[in-house]
């Protein structure tokens, strides 16, 4: 992740990615080419890294120039445009290959088809690096594409945001905000898994339970699994360094994530601590801690409910359940004034059927 300006941007199209494509199309060109001795034109700025790379690989004799091209101001929308530095030699009777860095809507292209008609070249080819065919509005023929993208906005590899980016050997896309990640809190029993279940599918979001992925461990005999077991067939809550790591390599294995419902963590402040400081360093923030509240005697019924079918050792014995109460009131609680004081703490009753609650649940979510 990179910032430039008041953006962030990630890793979207490595070097290689891009060489590749580069090569390809230099020997395309070439093929097709062999007998012209063409003039390529670069359109400046963006093109200034692409054009270089290209012309490093084009194997035959050519000659180059370049033009630039802006908007007129305040008519962006209308999408004219006017020519800014012409070329200074006559190309009457040439073959033409004018190399762009994008098009996306085509509005640049037509304007190059308007200028070139009016020159009596004797033919006119068009290449570009980067295509975004969704945005794509025009018939033209486009030649040569290096690489076709969606519609995303890039920098790098000539490319800017606001200046700046052009330096940048790769190309990046940017990092949209609008993640929902949210802290399902509450006592064990209190229904943060069930309803995780139905609001990640409902807001697209990727679920992560703490307990899950340690009973995952414990079933698959891991290092990690073993390390857990006897803390939570106590009742106890595992180390802190463990849990943290833990859920840092979850979360990391997710990069494509819309966001993500923490179910389970934090579960002390040291973890929201942690879970704070590791969501900054990659551009994201909790969105919402909600709590499900349930009277204890509710929840140990549940959980002693819960143990005869799941065969879970710390729901089947009511002093481990009282003992994950107790982790709760001394551990877990204090977190609600954390979260308040980050004005992200909501409360939702988490008494009534299923549905009731998620839309208890949602209805917390949609104002945020
Ligand atoms: P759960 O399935 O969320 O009720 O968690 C079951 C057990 O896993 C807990 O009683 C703890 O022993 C352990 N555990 C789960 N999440 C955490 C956490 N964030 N910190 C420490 N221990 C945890």
């Amino acid at each position: 992740m990179i910032k430039l300006h008041d953006k962030y941007f990630k890793k979207f199209i490595t070097e290689a990615e891009i060489q590749e494509a580069v090569a390809r199309m230099a020997s395309e060109v070439a093929n097709d080419l062999k007998d012209e001795e063409p003039i390529f034109i670069g359109i400046l700025n963006g093109v200034f890294m692409f054009f270089s790379d290209f012309m490093k690989a084009y194997p035959f004799p050519c000659e180059m120039s370049f033009m630039k091209l802006s908007s007129y101001h305040g008519t962006t929308s209308t999408g004219e445009i006017k020519e800014l530095i012409g070329l200074s030699q006559n190309i009457e009777g040439r073959t033409v290959v004018v190399l762009e860095d994008i098009i996306d809507t085509g509005n640049t292209l037509e304007e190059l088809h308007n200028i070139f008609k009016a020159k009596k070249v004797k033919q006119f080819k068009i290449g570009t690096l980067f295509f975004k065919p969704e945005a794509y509005t025009k018939q033209y023929n486009i030649d040569y594409i290096g690489i076709e993208i969606s519609n995303k906005f890039i920098v790098g590899y000539g490319l800017d945001y606001d200046e700046l980016g052009r330096n940048l050997p790769e190309v990046y896309q940017l990092h949209t905000h609008n993640m929902i990640n949210l802290i399902l809190f509450g006592k064990p029993g209190a229904g943060k898994g069930t309803q995780a279940n139905f609001l990640k599918e409902k807001y697209n979001l990727v679920h992560i339970s703490t307990g899950d992925v340690f009973r995952y461990n414990i079933k698959n005999g891991t290092e990690l699994g073993l390390l857990a077991k006897s803390y939570m067939d106590q009742g106890d809550l595992v180390p802190d360094e463990v849990t943290i790591n833990m859920l840092q390599a979850e979360v990391e294995k997710n990069p494509e994530a819309q966001g993500f419902i923490f179910d389970g963590f934090p579960r002390t402040t040291a973890q929201s601590e942690a879970l704070d400081n590791f969501l900054t360093s990659k551009d994201m923030t909790i969105s919402a801690t909600i709590a499900l509240e349930a009277d204890d005697e509710i929840l140990i019924q549940r959980l002693l409910e819960r143990g005869k079918e799941s065969g879970r050792v710390d729901d089947q014995d009511e002093s481990k359940i009282r003992n994950r109460f107790e982790e709760y009131n001394q551990k877990t609680a204090p977190l609600i004034d954390y979260y308040k004081a980050q004005n992200k703490f909501y409360s939702v009753n988490g008494i009534g059927t299923i549905e009731e609650i998620t839309v208890r649940l949602s209805d917390v979510i949609d104002q945020l």
